[in-house]
């Protein structure tokens, strides 16, 4: 009850306070940096009008603030921005066709006085309700956009907010269109009750049934994002991406406070705790928005994405792609898209050249100098800190690589990164175990070593990745899940295990590549795949040689012994059909020699993903369980 008229009080404090910062319940007091960081100017005021930004206190021009993506051209301070001011920065110019402009006035409690508030409210922002929605174009790609504007009753969600946006939610369902939201609400509306509540429901009923179609939602969340919105489609987004520094969460900073009794640590409840804490995927500045936004649109297309991947390498196309290729080449689909001008990869141009070199000199696949090494020798080489890592080959063999963070529970695990791609123009989604390439990053990256959290950030995006009949490519680079009490209490077993179970079930493509170390289990979660490749040196095995070596010899030195009878080289895995194939090394692999080795993996999973994406989802997982199942 306390909480609700808190709630209640906060919301009517922001009708009358324009500028929120007032209203952000206590972190403001504290977080000195956090008022000065957010500021109220009104992008209303004519273009050659000073005003003083209320965070770094300098005169602006309001022209200069607007063309800034309404941020403070001296400080980077974020100001607010308008519904009609925000769909312009994210559609394309004159797309945007408004959805309900006009709802009917309800008041469901019979509130006294609300019927008059939403008449001021109306008056004074222009706007007929808290959110705006419609259809546009953004880079080119159709979408439903919705943007919520907090002028409006703290942009709280009453009915006719609920109404609207699951409207917009249907149609985007119903016209199989990518949907965005830009978030933006104080929670509920207060003077609508119990009816305010249930929109929390509809809008995440229609959400459910957008996904289950294989469709696309971007939430945005933006200062402020609050109680039943944050509890409903605002953390919904298949992703997830947010404005620096915006409150988002549920309960009220104050709130909280008051329960708890003690005073909250600054950056609480901002987009970067929540990066953190698993639940964004990314943190956005303004002027990048629009092209991400497009980006993420298209890496979720595959129609589209498979027709550029047949251009590109002449793969087969149904019939029924066929038949929408020839409609969307008369639309001129994806005509200019940027990924198209990438999709030719730098180890594509290096594949061709290579192709002429080998069939000069007779080089055969997976056989050179160092198949000559003792099986300790490639533990050794596989452990070197100047072999390429995973972000290596992202960044050789895909276009437009964006990474995406969070297991959406707990946290986000830097040994893990992954994302979307593009592969000559085909959408895929990548998941890499991550080593460092110093000690500094290697701390980061914890050496390689995933915890619960790094496996179900990948098990997220597996998943998501079959929503949308991606293919998933995994890189595999770890000396092993890492041992810790921590990753116990979270349930690294767990979480392993669900790995291994969703791949070996997943109804898309699955590649892996085994780039240096496969150490057991926690290389394995990233290993059930309907093709295991390995580089020439590369090691895999079910625990390293010291720990077979102190568990079998009872001693750990004898590591090099026991690694010559373990058959955890290439070539050894090969012979046992553990892995299929083995891409060779130069005698020195590095990032600066790494062109060849890639351009051999580019040539392979071309081929693979061709033969791949022309089968049946069945197909692929049956093929994948025979493969271990024959183990
Ligand atoms: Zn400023």
């Amino acid at each position: 009850m306390i909480r609700e008229l808190i709630t209640q009080k906060k919301i009517e404090n922001a009708s009358r306070m324009p500028d929120f910062t007032k209203i952000k319940t206590g972190v403001n007091e504290k977080a000195g940096r956090r008022k000065k960081r957010t500021a109220g100017a009104d992008p209303e005021v004519p273009d050659d009008v000073y005003r003083k930004c209320s965070c770094c206190g300098k005169p602006l021009l309001n022209r200069d603030v607007r063309e800034n993506f309404y941020r403070c051209p001296k400080c980077g301070g974020y100001f607010r921005v308008h519904a009609r001011r925000r769909v312009e920065m994210i559609a394309d110019p004159g797309s945007f066709e408004e959805f309900d402009s006009r709802m009917e006035t309800v008041n469901p409690l019979g509130f006294p006085g609300y019927e008059e508030k939403l008449r001021d409210q109306r008056e004074k922002t222009g706007l007929d309700e808290a959110v705006i929605c419609g259809s546009c174009t953004i880079g080119g790609e159709k979408a439903v956009l919705c943007v919520m504007d907090n002028r409006f009753i703290m942009s709280s969600m009453g009915y006719n907010v609920g109404e609207k946006l699951t409207r917009a939610i249907e149609h985007s369902t119903e016209e199989k269109l990518p949907l965005i939201i830009y978030c933006c609400s104080g929670g509920a509306r207060m003077q609508e009750g119990i009816v305010s509540l249930m929109q929390m429901a509809k809008t995440s009923e229609a959400l459910k049934l957008h996904r289950e179609k294989g469709l696309l939602y971007i939430s945005m969340l933006t200062n402020p994002t609050m109680g039943g919105v944050t509890a409903s489609f605002a953390m919904l987004g298949d992703v997830i991406l947010a404005e620096p520094e915006a409150l988002i969460g549920f309960a009220g900073p104050r709130v909280i406070e008051q329960t708890i009794g003690e005073k909250l640590p600054e950056g609480f409840q901002r987009s970067e705790f929540l990066l953190q804490h698993g639940f964004v995927d990314m943190i956005v500045e303004r002027p990048e928005q629009k092209a991400v936004i497009a980006k993420l649109i298209r890496a979720h297309d595959m129609k589209a994405g498979r027709r550029r991947f047949a251009r590109i390498t002449g793969a087969e196309l149904s019939e029924s792609l066929k038949a929408s290729a020839a409609f969307a080449d008369a639309s001129a689909d994806n005509a200019s898209i940027p990924d198209e001008n990438g999709a030719e990869s730098r180890a594509k141009v290096k594949a061709a050249s290579r192709t002429e070199k080998s069939a000069e000199t007779g080089h055969k696949a997976g056989v050179s100098a160092s198949s000559k090494l003792s099986a300790w020798d490639k533990v050794r080489l596989s452990r070197s800190g100047d072999r390429p890592r995973a972000t290596d080959y992202i960044e050789l063999l895909f276009s437009d690589f964006t990474e995406l963070h969070g297991d959406r529970a707990y946290g986000d695990d830097s040994a893990v990164v992954g994302g979307v791609a593009f592969f000559h123009g085909l959408p895929v989604t990548v998941i890499a175990e991550q080593k460092g390439k110093n000690t500094k990053d290697n701390l980061k990256r914890n050496f390689g070593m995933p915890k619960p959290e790094g496996y179900r950030k990948a098990l997220r995006l597996m998943k998501e990745a079959e929503v949308f009949g991606r293919p998933v490519i995994c890189f595999v680079d770890t000396p092993g899940a890492y041992p810790g009490i921590s990753s116990e209490e979270r349930g690294q077993g767990e979480a392993i295990a669900r790995c291994i179970y969703e791949l070996s079930g997943l109804k898309v493509p699955v590649l892996s590549i085994v780039i240096s170390e496969g150490g057991s289990g926690g290389a394995l979660a990233l290993g059930v795949a309907n093709r295991v490749w390995m580089m020439e040196n590369a090691t895999y095995s079910i625990l390293s040689p010291e720990g077979f070596a102190s568990i079998l010899y009872k001693d750990a030195k004898k590591a090099a012994e026991a690694s010559e009878l373990m058959k955890i080289t290439a070539e050894d895995l090969l012979s046992l059909g553990v892995i299929d194939a083995v891409i060779p090394e130069p005698e020195s692999y590095n990032c600066e020699s790494m062109d060849e080795a890639g351009a051999e993996i580019d040539r392979r999973m071309e081929a693979f993903l061709k033969e791949a994406m022309a089968k049946s989802g069945e197909e692929l997982r049956s093929e994948r369980y025979q493969r271990f199942r024959d183990f």
